[in-house]
């Protein structure tokens, strides 16, 4: 019987059934992601009725704060202005009377505006205030139609007279 010769551009059996073999088991691997995928709960939010939570650090929105008694914490020191990196705060201080005491220090902020269209978020407003009156929030959903509204003025930033809230809330 002569001996058979192996064709060198046929690859041994031995080869090619090792690499179906590979290619079936990626394959498995493949599928068995996609089924266990399938079959978790569905994560889509159905935004904006329901929204994602924010992280407690995430940085939105400003707020300028008040003290319970209604007080403005602000003391118009301008600290957050200087501490803006793209300048974007504008602070005119004034001085508080027996008769008009708006914070509980010498001066109040008279006039406190921040361009949010140079906003970058990055907090450092909120990290030089001596007194925590600025604040950022967790709100997001800051689009608007006309660039003079993203000059948020001080009736913007300011959060209610907690005294009004209790009021509101107890139907007085
Ligand atoms: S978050 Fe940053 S950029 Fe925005 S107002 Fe504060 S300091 Fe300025
Ligand atoms: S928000 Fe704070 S840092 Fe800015 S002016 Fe008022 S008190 Fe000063």
């Amino acid at each position: 019987m002569p001996d058979e010769k192996p064709d060198p551009e046929r690859p041994p059996r031995q080869t090619a059934q090792l690499s179906l073999g590979k290619e079936l088991l990626a394959l498995a691997k493949g599928l068995s992601t996609t089924f266990s995928e399938a079959l978790k709960p569905n994560l889509t939010v159905q935004y904006p009725e329901d929204k994602s939570p924010r992280s407690e650090r995430y940085r939105g929105r400003h707020y300028l704060r008040r003290y319970e008694n209604g007080l403005e914490r602000c003391i118009g020191c301008e600290l957050c202005a200087a501490a803006c990196p793209v300048g974007c705060i504008l602070v005119v201080a004034a001085e508080n009377t027996p008769e008009h005491r708006v914070s509980p220090g010498e001066r109040y902020a008279k006039v406190y505006e921040i361009n949010m269209l140079r906003c970058i978020f990055c907090g450092y407003c909120e990290e030089a205030c001596p007194v925590q009156a600025i604040v950022l929030g967790p709100e997001y959903e800051l689009a608007d139609d006309s660039r003079e509204k993203f000059v948020y003025t001080k009736e913007k930033l300011l959060e209610p007279d907690p005294r009004d809230v209790a009021r509101e809330v107890d139907g007085r």
